[in-house]
């Protein structure tokens, strides 16, 4: 006899506990198990009123989010969707059987009010962070830095040329990303007219203007790389430990080489303060060459492990700055030839100075066709070439060969992010939105990381190889 299911649906449950039914070994249950939000409430409660309808529970919609990102859900309509649907998403966010999940639109209006108001994200990477260091997941005291771009929301196709004035809508007919685009070039030019437009940390050499505007999320930078094919982006800043690859800090920026090198010493800084912990070693690819970034680090005790670059090479196979001794005394370069070259001691854009040797000497000169077609020969040094040269010197010591290998680790923590986490392109728009993806798929990782490693006794399987 064929049989029939019942029509089961149709019956009330009884005695159903949500927490039997979540698998053991599920990650929720990992997850959960090193996650507290328990601060919350108490964190954001000055910033919702005491009277009118109750919101959705804060804590109930970080849990959410946090979920969505370790899941690779970051969709907020499918978030709530699948929570709706799924017992175990619902034990891990604290929701019951017959809680309403909230509507997706929620979470919009949360992210651009009280969690930024409160800095609520950043909280929460913190407390993870925090939580890494407890389990003893932090201490190498080797970082390595890095960027990676991430493409923007948009269609690249709508978009305008950087020098062609721009006929934005109205305030209040503007999207969002075009309102906070308009409120940081106010607040840019508003600086300027103060006086404090140059010379702070993240002015590295920032001042041209873009080349192409997306109509659509005008923060977005036109990145056009070699090998690469061209596209608005943002940049995903990782500082990572090099013990096990836990992600210190995180940030989301404009997609340009100067920001990126001035969120480096944001980062370093911040950890700093936060943790109390700061390397000994940082390694990082040629971008963070920069000198005024390798004076910043050395100054702190931090040894740069950085390739430096040098420019000064000639592929006409004429003679580069590194044929020249610098006289540091008299502060005179002596070329090949045993001629001076002297500054007037102008700095040119705050960093370079130009010495020059004198007609008379070139003129005369054996050598000058290996030299210069000049009239004279000309000789540039950064202000704080000193600490170029010292970096580039380590270039070939055990240490800096160290941090180049342990340097993979912050390119495996990107790929993750793009392949397995899925971010490789934005959901949210402008750089407010950027800085929540960064920062809630950086606390995914972490997350990740640390339900590995906890119920393991140190020394951690993974460790013991290092
Ligand atoms: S050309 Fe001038 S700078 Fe060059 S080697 Fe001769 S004297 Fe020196």
């Amino acid at each position: 006899m064929m049989g029939q299911r019942d029509d089961g649906q149709s019956r009330f449950v009884y005695n159903f506990r949500l927490e039997e039914h979540v698998p053991a070994d599920h990650l929720v249950r990992k997850i959960d198990a090193v996650l507290d939000t328990s601060w919350v409430h108490g964190e954001l409660a000055s910033y919702y009123s005491h009277t009118g309808r109750p919101s959705i529970d804060p804590e109930v919609m970080i849990r959410m989010l946090i979920l969505g990102y370790v899941f690779a859900i970051r969709s907020e309509r499918r978030l709530c969707e699948e929570v709706q649907v799924n017992l175990a998403y619902r034990w891990f966010c604290r929701l019951d059987l017959e809680d309403r999940v909230a509507d997706h639109s929620v979470f919009s209006r949360a992210r651009h009010e009280r969690f930024r108001q409160s800095d609520a994200l950043r909280k929460v990477f913190e407390q993870v962070v925090a939580a890494c260091i407890s389990a003893g997941l932090v201490g190498s005291r080797s970082f390595s830095v890095d960027a990676s771009l991430i493409a923007a929301d948009v269609n690249k196709n709508k978009r305008v040329p950087g020098d062609e004035p721009v006929d934005w809508p109205a305030q209040q007919e503007a999207s969002r990303a075009v309102r906070d685009y308009l409120a940081a070039l106010d607040e840019a030019q508003e600086s300027i007219h103060k006086g404090s437009g140059g010379g702070g940390r993240s002015d590295y050499g920032r001042s041209k203007p873009a080349s192409q505007i997306s109509l659509t999320d005008p923060q977005a930078a036109w990145v056009a790389r070699k090998r690469q094919r061209a596209m608005f982006a943002y940049d995903a800043n990782y500082l990572i430990d090099n013990k096990v690859g836990v992600i210190m800090d995180a940030e989301g920026t404009c997609a340009n080489r100067s920001d990126e090198i001035a969120v480096a010493e944001t980062m370093v800084e911040r950890v700093e303060r936060r943790f109390g912990v700061k390397p000994h070693r940082l390694a990082g690819d040629t971008v963070y060459g920069a000198a005024r970034l390798l004076r910043w680090l050395m100054d702190r005790g931090i040894e740069p492990h950085v390739p430096v670059w040098d420019k000064s090479r000639r592929p006409d196979g004429k003679f580069s700055r590194a044929d020249f001794n610098f006289d540091k005394q008299r502060n005179v370069y002596i070329c090949p030839n045993g001629a001076e070259l002297t500054s007037t001691g102008n700095i040119d854009q705050g960093r370079i100075v130009h010495y020059r040797a004198s007609t008379n000497d070139c003129s005369v000169c054996p050598l000058k066709q290996k030299c210069t077609t000049a009239i004279n020969r000309k000789v540039t040094r950064d202000i704080d070439q000193e600490v170029r040269d010292h970096v580039q010197s380590l270039a070939n010591t055990p240490a800096f060969q160290h941090s180049s290998r342990e340097r993979k680790k912050v390119e495996m923590a990107f790929a993750h992010m793009k392949r397995i986490l899925k971010l490789d392109r934005l959901r949210l728009r402008g750089l407010a939105g950027a800085r929540d993806e960064v920062l809630l798929t950086a606390t995914a990782q972490n997350l990740r990381k640390l339900a590995k490693y906890v119920g393991h006794s140190p020394p951690y399987p993974q460790l013991a190889q290092q």
